[in-house]
């Protein structure tokens, strides 16, 4: 086993430093794991440039990192679903599993929660890291260890997915074709949907949405009104959508969303923007529109890993650049001014392959 430990930390603003950590004890039931991939999240951009997201806010050094799979290097002595060896995709959030949240199984909820490079909590983009073993999903040989690290931001789609009731024959308008927007796109496409409109300001975007097989995409200006949208929305579908899924965020792009759904449809809100907007409200209940909002997921790692397990999901086609772990300082900024056509940014802890049994 490596003695090594270099890790990623965020020191503040625009201070992201390699460093070498001792390497963690593990508690009984906890696994010690050989990073393997860690994808960038716009969250970890966002700490990199603003020191904090909403009342997250950093003010201690924090590893970085949280889309992300390893090999187990080390058992508590209480493991006993886990062996040494094992490949395996890391669900970033452990819940304190006691309060009432997360015993009603909601437990993304929990006030509790240990979330991965969220302060006050330690990321994983460091060769040794600790978790829980039971948030820990072993992959089958097929599925790669980039694939592994993807089901973070699947994770978010599906629960998106989950909560908009996509079904059979849904239609489902997604605004916004960042990665969080062609994930939930993947997620829609396995559980059913028959169209889909996703939206964006950036065509290339836009272009992969549909290589993923977006049945309609949609350049905005950003000078259109809601209005002269919704009408391009409504005659481009077959009809209004039931489903509006809000990935980017934007104030325009929620309002969007409620104007274009059907009446009696569900509008979910992922993307978070500002911390108050405006959003038209008395035409949201008099159409019977239900808003629901997002945070993370929970419960969905399996049936994220089964998608992609059965091939019913492709999510390789997401990664568009690959960085040492030694080269964090360039993929941090590939990442944040999407260089190359950046949409998702790869670090790899260990040498590409090293421990996919099938090479990609
Ligand atoms: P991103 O910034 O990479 O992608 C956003 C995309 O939206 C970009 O392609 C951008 O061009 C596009 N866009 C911007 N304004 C738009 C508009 N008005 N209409 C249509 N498209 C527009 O971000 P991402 O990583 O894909 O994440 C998307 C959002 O989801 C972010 O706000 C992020 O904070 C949020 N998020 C929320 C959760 C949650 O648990 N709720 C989890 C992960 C990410
Ligand atoms: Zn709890």
């Amino acid at each position: 086993m490596a003695t090594d430990n270099l890790t990623a930390v965020l020191y503040g603003i625009e201070d992201l430093r390699l460093e070498q950590r001792p390497i963690p004890e593990i508690a009984d039931d906890e696994v010690l794991l050989a990073m393997d991939s860690v994808g960038i999240c716009g969250s970890d951009v966002h700490y990199l440039a603003n020191g904090r997201i909403g009342d997250f806010v950093l003010t201690k050094p924090m590893v970085i990192g949280h889309e992300a799979a390893g090999v187990v290097a080390k058992l508590g002595k209480k493991v006993t679903s886990l062996k040494v060896g094992d490949r395996v995709a890391i669900e970033p959030g452990v819940p304190c599993r006691y309060c009432d949240h997360c015993k009603q199984g909601q437990y993304n909820l929990c006030a509790e929660i240990v979330f991965c490079a969220t302060p006050p909590y330690d990321g994983n983009l460091t060769r040794y890291y600790k978790h829980a073993a039971d948030f820990c999903f072993k992959l089958p040989d097929h599925v790669s260890m980039e694939e592994a690290a993807l089901l973070e931001p699947l994770s978010v789609g599906v629960h998106a997915c989950r909560r908009a009731g996509v079904g059979l024959g849904s239609k489902v308008l997604i605004l916004g074709a960042g990665p969080i927007g062609l994930v939930t796109l993947l997620a829609a496409q396995a559980m059913g949907a028959s169209e889909i409109l996703i939206t964006d300001l950036v065509q290339q975007r836009l272009d992969v949405a549909k290589e993923l097989g977006a049945t309609y995409t949609l350049l905005l200006q950003k000078d259109q009104t809601a209005e002269e949208t919704v009408k391009v929305v409504h005659q481009t579908m077959s009809s209004a959508p039931d489903k509006a899924i809000d990935c980017c965020g934007a104030e325009s792009s929620a309002r969007l969303a409620i104007f274009a759904t059907r009446s009696g449809g569900v509008v979910v809100v992922v993307g978070m923007g500002a911390p108050e907007v405006k959003l038209p409200l008395i035409n949201a209940l008099a159409r019977e529109i239900d808003i629901r909002g997002v945070f993370r997921y929970c419960n969905d790692y399996s049936a994220a890993l089964a998608l992609v397990a059965s091939g019913k999901v492709n999510v390789k086609r997401l990664v568009t650049h690959h960085f040492d772990i030694t080269q964090t300082a360039d993929a941090f900024e590939t990442s944040r001014r999407g260089l190359g056509g950046a949409i998702k940014v790869m670090i790899h802890v260990q040498p590409r392959d090293t421990n996919n049994p099938i090479k990609f």
